[in-house]
């Protein structure tokens, strides 16, 4: 297989590179919130951003998944440009799951139901073999037993827990994750942390933005520092140890 692809900016990205952003631009209005931000994540590994609230972390996890249009710069996720006019907007979210802080699942249907629904409707399975991703993409989460349970009879660890399954029945070739356990109480934050931890040990492709240092520190493959709608640092998750400006020193004094 030819191991670089042309993206339209006429350079080449390492095909391991499953999201590569390269000098993106965003503003609401007139306050830009994104000032060139960079940085590629490789296929298999886990980018965590970290950053202060204000510092466009969400923003840079919703352009990837377009749910944000970028104002400049390149942004390339499992070969889709992003800012091509022609780009597959169905196929790019076929290809992208996002978890968020709120898991939004159907309180009128059952746990099963709520897996089932995409691929039911989007992926045109049939029920048989719905079931069975259901089935499958709970036992991953470890919420086997709760196929029939409505949302209601969940703790809120385990409602987040089914959120990830239904967007891991989508069979996404990356997945998002925007600070997933910061409505949980501490004791409910583990269960999900160790959900995201046997993702990672499976392969799976992840970005995603917590304020759990402890667990950024364990899980990431690289490290992504954000301040103020730019990156700061880059690097293995011991850029934790070793920070190289006063504003991640500042960040780590401050959240530590
Ligand atoms: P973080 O996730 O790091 O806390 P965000 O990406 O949510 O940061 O926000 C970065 C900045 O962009 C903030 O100042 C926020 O108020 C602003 N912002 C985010 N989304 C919008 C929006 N839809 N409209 C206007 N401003 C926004
Ligand atoms: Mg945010």
């Amino acid at each position: 297989m030819n191991d670089l692809v042309p993206t339209a900016a006429g350079t080449a990205d390492s095909a391991n590179d499953i999201v590569v952003l390269r000098d993106v631009h965003k503003s609401f209005g007139q306050i830009e919130v994104l000032k060139g931000v960079s940085f590629q994540v490789k296929r298999g590994e886990v980018t965590v951003l970290i950053g202060k609230s204000g510092s466009g972390k969400s923003t840079a996890l919703r352009c990837i998944d377009r749910l944000e249009k970028v104002n400049r710069g390149h942004i390339q996720v499992c070969g889709h440009v992003l800012t091509d006019p022609t780009l597959d907007l169905r196929q790019l979210r076929l290809d992208v799951g996002i978890v968020f802080q709120s898991y939004n699942l159907f309180p009128h249907l059952t746990i099963g139901e709520n897996i089932m629904l995409a691929p039911r409707s989007v992926k045109k399975l049939g029920k048989a073999q719905a079931i069975a991703l259901a089935q499958q993409c709970l036992s991953q989460v470890g919420l086997s037993e709760k196929f029939d349970a409505y949302p209601e009879q969940l703790s809120g660890g385990q409602q987040q827990r089914a959120a990830i399954a239904r967007s891991l029945a989508m069979q996404p070739k990356v997945m998002l994750f925007d600070e997933v356990t910061s409505a949980l109480d501490p004791q409910l934050t583990g269960e999900v942390l160790r959900v995201i931890e046997g993702l990672a040990d499976q392969g799976m492709t992840m970005v995603m933005v917590t304020h759990e240092m402890n667990f950024a520190r364990k899980i990431a493959d690289q490290l992504v520092f954000m301040h103020q709608g730019k990156v700061w640092e880059v690097g293995p998750a011991d850029v934790l140890d070793h920070p190289q400006t006063e504003e991640l020193r500042d960040f780590l004094g401050h959240d530590l």
